[in-house]
């Protein structure tokens, strides 16, 4: 099921989360507006890749353009250390351009700013100053606006000269159309989600998201873990796991959750899991239905039982929030249990929310990217604003 548009408010209104946007910076013709937009895309010879991030913000940009303001584009690319001209923003300018139907001109630094309807301006991590939210940076690039916006939802968990430094010095500014649907719908997840609200998470380690995992623990009806991150838990409850992930902080995360019935009531594991002799597409599989792993064997997938079962749940939810793959995807014989959970975001009733690089790509791998209602560009930012962690570049924004 696919909503083109989830945010609640009503034109001119204000959001559910305080978020300052567009309308409000009222009659901006002729004015000159900063965007921050994250245009931080793979380049394949010099050229741009996959463009997804760019159309994105383009809904902001023609916004901009129809109410008469001429637009100075700011993006990072990479993580230059110093001015490394393979991380030159040039390559984007043009592409940019193409989409817009417009001459997009370029910036070379702070001091050399074209006259034009649409700027961009050189990769603003070529400025040092940028990661370290310098003031004097931030300073600079206030007096190039009349008006600032931020677009760049997925840098909105750093406080960056050119995302949160800036957005306090310029007198008039807001989140741009993307930011503003990321905010609001990954908010309303978590403030207030059709029911149940069914959280799956994976990936391969509990440690890197236990934040997240205590966050649906406490806001979810059903939390379904699967992929790496689940097998701590076995560990944890004295079953044998053979020689599965599991560390020492994914182990006591685990025991930490486990030690709290209220959450561990909410939670559900695997009960069957697909184990290999060896990392590769060649490997001898079997199903560990109940789990018991020996030595020598390592697990690599949910069972089909846990298939079936995470399924069902999934077609039964009012909003379902996916992060992680479920077994190590990228690998043919280990991605069933990734592709039923894929197949049933995309085919349930619910609202679908993913995240996260990896969950993206294998949306895309098996076709259904265009069958979730909001694919999240987010990331790390869209994983902490769950986490209810206040997030530097929205609260520049937020009254
Ligand atoms: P995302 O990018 O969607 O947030 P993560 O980066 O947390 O997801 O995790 C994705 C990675 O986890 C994938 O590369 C996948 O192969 C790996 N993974 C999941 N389950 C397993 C497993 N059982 N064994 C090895 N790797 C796994
Ligand atoms: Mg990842």
């Amino acid at each position: 099921m696919r909503i083109d548009s989830p945010t609640t408010h009503h034109p001119g209104g204000p959001t559910i989360s305080g978020l300052r946007t567009l309308d409000s910076l009222g009659d901006i013709d002729g004015l000159r507006a900063l965007v921050r937009v994250d245009f931080n895309v793979p380049l394949a010879d010099g050229r741009v890749g996959d463009d997804t991030r760019i159309r994105q913000s383009i809904p902001t940009l023609e916004a901009l353009r129809e109410r008469g303001a001429r637009l100075l584009l700011v993006t990072h690319l990479g993580r230059p250390k110093g001015r490394e001209p393979e991380l030159s923003v040039a390559p984007l300018a043009e592409h940019l351009g193409e989409l817009l139907d417009e001459q997009v001109l370029l910036a070379p630094d702070l001091e050399h700013i074209p006259d034009g309807p649409v700027v961009m301006l050189e990769n603003i991590r070529y400025e040092p100053g940028e990661t370290e939210n310098d003031p004097a940076l931030a300073a600079r690039l206030a007096e190039l606006a009349d008006v600032y916006v931020n677009d760049a939802f997925g840098t909105a968990h750093r406080a960056h000269a050119s995302t949160e430094g800036v957005a306090h010095l310029v007198e008039r500014s807001a989140a741009g159309m993307l930011f503003e649907r990321e905010v609001e719908t990954l908010s309303a997840i978590v403030n207030d989600p059709q029911r149940p609200l069914v959280a799956v998470l994976g990936g391969a380690k509990a440690a890197d998201k236990i934040g997240v995992i205590n966050r649906f623990l406490e806001v979810a009806d059903l939390l379904l873990l699967g992929g790496g991150m689940s097998y701590p838990f076995f560990a944890a409850e004295g079953i044998a796991i053979g020689d599965s992930l599991c560390d020492a902080d994914g182990l006591e995360a685990a025991r930490a959750v486990l030690a709290n019935p209220a959450a561990a009531e909410r939670l559900r594991l695997p009960v069957d899991l697909v184990i290999a002799d060896r990392f590769s597409a060649d490997a001898q599989l079997r199903i560990a239905d109940p789990i018991d792993i020996d030595d020598g064997w390592e697990a690599i997938d949910i069972g089909p039982r846990t298939r079936e079962m995470y399924v069902n749940t999934i077609c039964e939810a009012g909003t379902v929030f996916w992060n992680g793959p479920v077994g190590a995807f990228e690998i043919e014989p280990f991605s069933h249990g990734t592709r039923a959970i894929a197949k049933a975001v995309a085919q349930t009733d619910a609202i679908t929310i993913t995240g996260g690089g990896d969950s993206i790509a294998a949306l895309s791998s098996f076709g259904l990217a265009d069958e979730v209602t909001h694919v999240s560009t987010g990331g790390g930012a869209a994983l902490e604003l769950i986490e209810g962690r206040p997030l530097p570049g929205v609260l520049a924004l937020t009254d």
